[in-house]
């Protein structure tokens, strides 16, 4: 696989596929242009070796279909500004062949959202799964989007695929498009670079002890990677929303708090792998209950298994904090995946603080720690501590499914294991 940073893109068209789905307001002004700037320095290589830019991606979930709502002209203006150059567009990604061509060294086109054409996701968007000629749709799917990858990497020299946020689908612009490509003249962005660098650090460059701490609402959505996690790990916290439904299992009485009824054998199953493989499993004691979900709600501190009827437990308790704190402080490597209670509400962030200062701490005495998926990037930010991990991911699906140990398509292609 080619290197970005040995590459010289001096008189070639470079195609990126970025991660430009920013949030936007009603009035389709950004409000957070992290993904831009992420990518900037993969696009300043290409342009100051010489290169012409040509840039792709997504915006929201169109379902095949033109949503000027979901236009990507939204941001031309901001890509421009971050730039420092004007962005030329093309309205139809699947007529910009002659602009592309026209590219000068140093120019910038944008194109409009891959997603308006159903053959970027390339899943039949008119036939439902249980129609029994969903198997032939999806197959003439499938050849539509090699045709429609083959045309996007018909406008350019070299593929740099920078999007991780995207990198666990095998969409045309994330993988397909990589066929088309020469081994040399193919690569991952700067951005992708860093992202897979620190999951291989979690997973295979590990500094003891390791200590996870997975949270969030459900066990189910997690399973995956606690499993994973189970071979690697010293320590497992567990918290949140799953608190729960571990009480239950152990014969707790939980009140209303949330709870997969479905899962407490699973529960139960994971306490008794950790016992197995010497894991140390660590579930709050202690937790805050609410008598609704609401900041505003009554609240009184008592054991996670033991929540009066009518009670919910939305935050870990302070006992508990302080055991999360003694496993985080000493751990040279650290994961943090979903937070420790609904930090949403004021009153009920103090187990996602503590979490969050313990890990900052840590990291000031060498660990390396990475926080990702959604709410724990949510969290450091909130808290001003995202300066103080080692590293916060961009990617939400793709990070956990990279944790998991699956291979991502995004990253394969380019290797060359389409
Ligand atoms: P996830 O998407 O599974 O990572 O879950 C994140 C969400 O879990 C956040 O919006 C939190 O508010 C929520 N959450 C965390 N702890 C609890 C809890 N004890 N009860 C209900 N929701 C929770």
């Amino acid at each position: 696989m080619a290197k970005i940073e040995n590459y010289n893109f001096a008189g070639k068209r470079a195609i990126v596929r970025v991660d430009f789905n920013v949030p936007l307001d009603e009035n389709g002004n950004i409000t957070d242009d992290t993904r831009i700037r992420g990518a900037l320095p993969t696009l300043r290589k290409i342009l100051d070796d010489g290169g012409s830019l040509i840039l792709m991606s997504h915006m929201g979930k169109p379902k095949g279909k033109v949503n000027m709502k979901l236009s990507l002209m939204q941001i031309r203006d901001a890509v421009a500004s971050a730039l420092g150059r004007e962005v030329k567009f093309a309205p139809d990604c699947m007529k910009a062949g002659e602009a592309a061509r026209s590219l000068k060294p140093g120019e910038v086109l944008l194109l409009e959202n891959l997603r308006f054409y159903p053959e970027e996701e390339g899943k039949p968007t008119d036939v439902d799964k249980t129609d029994p000629t969903y198997p032939e749709a999806a197959k003439e799917m499938k050849e539509r989007q090699k045709e429609f990858a083959k045309t996007l990497a018909s406008y350019a020299d070299v593929y740099v695929n920078d999007a991780f946020g995207t990198a666990h689908r095998r969409h045309a612009s994330t993988a397909v498009i990589a066929d088309y490509f020469d081994s040399r003249d193919k690569m991952l962005g700067f951005l992708m670079e860093k992202e897979v660098k620190a999951v291989d650090n979690i997973l295979n460059d590990i500094r003891r002890p390791f200590t996870a701490i997975m949270g969030g609402s459900k066990v189910s959505t997690k399973i995956g990677i606690i499993e994973n996690l189970m071979d690697k790990v010293d320590n497992l916290i567990l918290c949140g929303g799953m608190t729960y439904t571990f009480a239950k299992a152990l014969g707790g009485n939980i009140g209303k708090s949330i709870c997969e009824e479905d899962k407490l054998d699973l529960a139960l199953d994971i306490m008794r792998k950790a016992k197995e493989k010497g894991v140390n499993l660590v579930l709050g004691t202690d937790c805050v209950a609410a008598d609704s979900f609401s900041n505003d709600a009554a609240t009184q501190i008592c054991p996670a298994g033991d929540i009066p009827d009518g009670w919910m437990g939305l935050d870990a308790g302070p006992d508990s904090v302080l055991e999360f704190r003694n496993v985080i402080l000493p751990a040279k490597t650290i994961l943090w995946n979903g937070p420790a209670g609904v930090f949403e509400f004021p009153n009920f962030e103090k187990g996602s603080r503590g979490i969050a200062e313990a890990i900052a701490e840590a990291t000031s005495e060498g660990a390396f720690s990475l926080v990702g998926g959604g709410d724990s990037v949510a969290c450091v930010n909130k808290f001003g501590l995202a300066d103080s991990v080692s590293y916060v991911s961009t990617g939400g699906g793709a990070l956990l499914e990279a944790i998991e140990g699956k291979t991502l398509p995004g990253v394969a292609a380019v290797n060359g294991e389409n």
